[in-house]
């Protein structure tokens, strides 16, 4: 397995307290949009097992073509040992990825795509709305829809409207049942959905009940976790 060692090299406060860490991107080092990858912080593979406090699973919020390797989260005062030693690390401090991959490819087949995303899940989507404001073929239209009791309304000025792109930011699970509801009148939309596996269960219920076959969602799981989430 490769594991490579990356340098940070930046940190941007993207609203209250959420952050996005740059890490220096190599030549060789390649994503999809809406990638995932394995973060891990020094010491992680040090014993006979990797210890896994120091390791999670993170999506990759940037595109290649940005020249850097951005990873988004949450820090709250209240905090886990993992985000409290990312969030004490200086710039050249080393963090590890490895194992990263894309379950969420942007598919372009000329249907409306629906991005559903809970608080910070919003920055997997990120590099995927940035790659369809540098390619639109294949999606009439994309429509992101995101809900932060937070109200951080993230990436908001980063991800302006267009007349092929559209976003909503609510603050309450109710509002967002009622504008996923009105979605789900498009029988034929492509609806992305990231969060807690309890929202991505939520979500996938209405879409069910709604009758969208379940080859239009799309979730970042393994193939063996798709059908128990998609059952
Ligand atoms: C495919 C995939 C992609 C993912 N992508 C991302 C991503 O891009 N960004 C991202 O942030 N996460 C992502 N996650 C989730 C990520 O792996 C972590 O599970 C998540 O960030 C929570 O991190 P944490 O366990 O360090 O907990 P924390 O974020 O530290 O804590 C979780 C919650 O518990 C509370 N808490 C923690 N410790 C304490 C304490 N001692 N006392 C009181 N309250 C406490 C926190 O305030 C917070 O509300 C992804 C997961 C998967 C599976």
């Amino acid at each position: 397995m490769q594991i490579d060692w990356l340098p940070l090299e930046q940190v941007t406060q993207e609203g209250e307290h959420t952050y996005t860490f740059h890490l220096k991107l190599p030549d060789d080092f390649v994503w999809e949009e809406g990638a995932h990858t394995h973060m891990a912080l020094e010491g992680f593979n040090v014993g006979e097992k990797p210890n896994r406090s120091l390791i999670r699973h993170m999506s990759i919020s940037t595109l290649p073509s940005e020249g850097t390797i951005g990873i988004t989260t949450r820090i709250k005062p209240e905090c886990s040992v993992f985000k409290q030693t990312l969030q004490q690390l200086k710039m050249g401090e080393k963090i590890a990825l490895f194992k990263t991959h894309s379950n969420i490819p942007l598919r372009r087949e000329g249907r409306t795509v629906y991005l559903l995303s809970a608080g910070v899940g919003l920055a997997t989507f990120r590099p995927i709305t940035l790659q369809h404001q540098i390619d639109r073929s294949g999606i009439p239209h994309m429509h992101s829809l995101n809900v932060d009791s937070a109200r951080t309304e993230l990436f908001k000025t980063q991800l302006p409207s267009h007349e092929q792109f559209s976003s909503t930011y609510v603050e309450s699970r109710s509002a967002y049942y009622d504008a996923l509801k009105d979605m789900t009148a498009d029988k034929e939309g492509l609806y992305y959905v990231v969060g807690s596996d309890e929202f991505l269960h939520d979500t996938i219920n209405v879409l069910q009940d709604a009758n969208i076959p379940k080859a239009q969602i799309m979730i970042d799981k393994r193939q063996d976790q798709l059908d128990t989430f998609l059952a």
